[in-house]
């Protein structure tokens, strides 16, 4: 099999070591590519590339934006192109649904797209600034900010690179991404259209290789002006104190155990969908999942039977053949979310459905967990706590509109939430008092391009998508002008 390479300064190289890794279909555990694994000489070599093509070369960074725009539609293009291999590449690697990787796919052309045209927009503000220094006029302007190192994880793997490539691009930076090496197989594709398209030697770098090598360089490389990351709390702690040597500029979208809560006057059967979709979309292995239900407890046992009944008619199966869930990402996972599913079991929670691996037919092979609720859940269980990354939801449940909202503050976390109710006005109170930076109300999960995401407390530093996306990738300058040279300000008062 033909070792795929890394994509580093123009060229397609292998990594110095000459190590290899293979990529595993969770399907069905078949390898289904191998590719070249690199290291931190690797990345060294990426962060250089990048760094002459910002500061000597200067093309993208200087190319006017309509120009750049241009280059960001071309790339869109071509995807639209491919689009059906790249949805392809994605479940064949990752194990989600068919369908739910072709709308990743088409989310991240309109992405190209979106920043492609916002990059031309006005930006930028005047002040008022006259006191006291005579006439002046003061502006700003947004600059890139440089060599940025893009680091990703493997739940949406072309999406996730891709809400960091189209906003660090438009904005006229050079980059380094790296991937998770669980799922590179659509990063490596998404090159070969920057190839294609012609974008300028150095400005976009693949590098392939473990977190704890070339993620860990990327964070600590004196060279990389800001790191921006998707993953982990825990990885997302590391990587600031590594980024600390040169004061990197940061952004960080981190896990999230997030809060649903129902009052008795929601819409039961509406909001029964909206939590199937709040935990069981991409097999739960969603960052903003729904993954606490929080009930009123008058309909709690209502609300479980009719999830109950509706997650037992989840059907699972290859993704390929576009079942309502696949396969979790690797054998190793699989093995944590079933860990977790004990130790709920173990600390009292009550199983009401799913709770084992799913090994029927050809599914025996791959990599698949049950959707899986626990009702009389409480705020100390560690699966109430902790985040699974799986098709596992918690049930518990309030007497009152202050309670629901302890309960749903009460984590570490602070990405997502959701409020189910007829009544309008406790929507709006509830949603206000969640420490959360994406909420919704009476519907889970919708995501658009245009808005931004993001948490608080420990889901993270910054927003990605919409204008807050792009200015991410930005730097403020400030620029003040004296209205009348000779003049020397105040000194002279
Ligand atoms: P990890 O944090 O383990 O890894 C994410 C990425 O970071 C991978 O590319 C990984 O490399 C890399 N990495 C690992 N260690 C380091 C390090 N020391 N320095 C730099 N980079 C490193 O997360 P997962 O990939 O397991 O993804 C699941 C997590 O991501 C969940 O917690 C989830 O909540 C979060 N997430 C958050 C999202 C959000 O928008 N807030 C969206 C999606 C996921 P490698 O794996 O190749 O070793």
């Amino acid at each position: 099999m033909e070792v795929k390479k890394m994509y580093i300064d123009g060229e397609w190289v292998a990594s110095r070591s000459g190590k290899t890794r293979d990529c595993i279909n969770p399907a069905n555990g078949e390898v289904i590519a191998t590719v070249t694994e690199g290291d931190i000489s690797d990345a060294r070599i990426a962060v250089a590339a990048a760094k002459r093509s910002f500061y000597e070369t200067r093309e993208w960074r200087d190319m006017d934006s309509q120009s750049r725009g241009d280059m960001l539609l071309k790339i869109a293009d071509a995807m639209e192109e491919v689009k059906d291999e790249l949805a392809h590449i994605d479940t064949v690697d990752m194990g989600k649904p068919l369908r739910e990787s072709e709308c990743d796919v088409d989310d991240a052309i309109h992405t190209f797209r979106y920043y492609a045209s916002l990059i031309k927009a006005p930006y930028g503000g005047v002040y008022d600034v006259n006191e006291g220094f005579g006439k002046m006029h003061s502006y700003t302007v947004h600059e890139p900010v440089g060599v940025c190192a893009l680091v990703t994880p493997w739940n949406y793997p072309l999406l996730m690179g891709v809400w960091k490539l189209a906003p660090s691009l438009a904005a006229g930076n050079s980059i380094i991404y790296k991937p998770s090496s669980n799922c590179v197989l659509s990063s490596i594709r998404l090159f070969e259209i920057f190839e294609k398209v012609g974008m300028p030697k150095g400005v976009c770098n693949l590098v392939l290789g473990a977190g704890s090598t070339v993620g860990e360089e990327l964070a600590r490389n004196l060279d990389v002006d800001m790191i921006t990351f998707t993953g982990s709390t825990e990885v997302g702690q590391s990587i600031m104190k590594a980024a600390a040597g040169n004061v990197k500029k940061i952004g960080l979208e981190l896990g999230g155990k997030s809060p649903n809560i129902i009052f008795a006057d929601a819409d039961i059967d509406g909001a029964v969908e909206w939590a199937m979709i709040g935990i069981f979309l991409n097999q739960g292995e969603i960052c903003s999942a729904g993954s606490r239900i929080i009930i009123d407890k008058e309909i709690k046992d209502t609300f479980v039977r009719k999830l109950k009944q509706r997650a037992e008619a989840i059907t699972i199966g290859d993704p390929l053949d576009n079942p309502d869930m696949g396969a979790l990402v690797s054998e190793s996972h699989m093995k944590r979310v079933l860990s977790y599913i004990q130790k709920g079991v173990d600390e009292g929670a009550t199983l009401v459905t799913g709770g084992e691996r799913y090994t029927e037919g050809d599914c025996a092979k791959g990599f698949f967990v049950r959707p899986t609720i626990f009702d009389n859940c409480t705020d100390e269980m560690t699966i109430v706590k902790e985040e699974i990354f799986g098709p596992v939801v918690t049930v518990q449940t309030f007497s009152s509109e202050e309670e629901a909202v302890r309960m749903a503050n009460n984590t570490i976390y602070g990405l997502a939430g959701a409020v189910f109710t007829a009544d309008g006005a406790r929507a709006l109170r509830v949603i206000k008092e969640l420490r959360a930076g994406i909420t919704w109300i009476n519907c889970y999960n919708p995501c658009f391009n245009e808005a931004p995401w993001g948490g608080y407390k420990r889901s993270g530093i910054g927003r990605e998508l919409g204008i807050h996306g792009l200015e991410e990738y930005q730097e403020i300058k400030q620029i003040n002008i004296n209205l009348q040279p000779g003049t020397v300000g105040w000194y002279t008062h």
